[in-house]
């Protein structure tokens, strides 16, 4: 994906999030920002492939089995978002603030085109974790993994 569409959607006269670099961090990156916009969502972040992969939870990320969240994949964000906490301006793509909820490791034990199974050592969430792609590409579930 790149960051070509990260870039596309933000005037870096005017916010303050990083402009970034495609580059890794040399870990595996996990953080969830809250982002209260026009509506309050969480950004899941994970790094791969020099970049932060992204999914939006319109709901409270879940700390616990048995609860499915749908998760909209959105554009790659640069490795340096990781950090970025502060206030998008009015008028701004994704005005409004942005916190961070939970940070971390993952670590990767399942990829394939329509499935990440990974487990997140966050403060928050901790343990094995599951992403499931709809039919609708930008679509996936987010689920903690039932145990054993
Ligand atoms: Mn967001």
């Amino acid at each position: 994906m790149g960051l070509r569409e990260y870039r596309k959607k933000r005037n870096f006269e005017k916010t303050n999030e990083p402009k970034g670099a495609e580059k890794t961090s040399g870990g595996n990156i996990y953080v969830i920002q809250k982002h209260q916009a026009r509506r309050l969502h969480y950004d899941l972040r994970l790094e791969m492939d020099g970049a932060l992969k992204s999914w939006a939870i319109p709901k409270t990320p879940p700390q616990k089995e048995g609860i499915k969240r749908l998760a909209v994949q959105v554009e790659d964000h640069p490795v340096d978002y990781a950090n970025f906490e502060g206030t998008i301006p009015e008028g701004q793509y994704g005005a409004g603030t942005v916190e961070i909820w939970d940070r971390g490791k993952y670590v990767l034990k399942e990829k394939e085109e329509d499935k990440l199974v990974f487990e997140i050592k966050g403060n928050k969430l901790k343990g094995d974790y599951c992403l499931v792609r709809f039919k609708e590409r930008k679509n996936w579930l987010f689920f903690k993994k039932k145990m054993g």
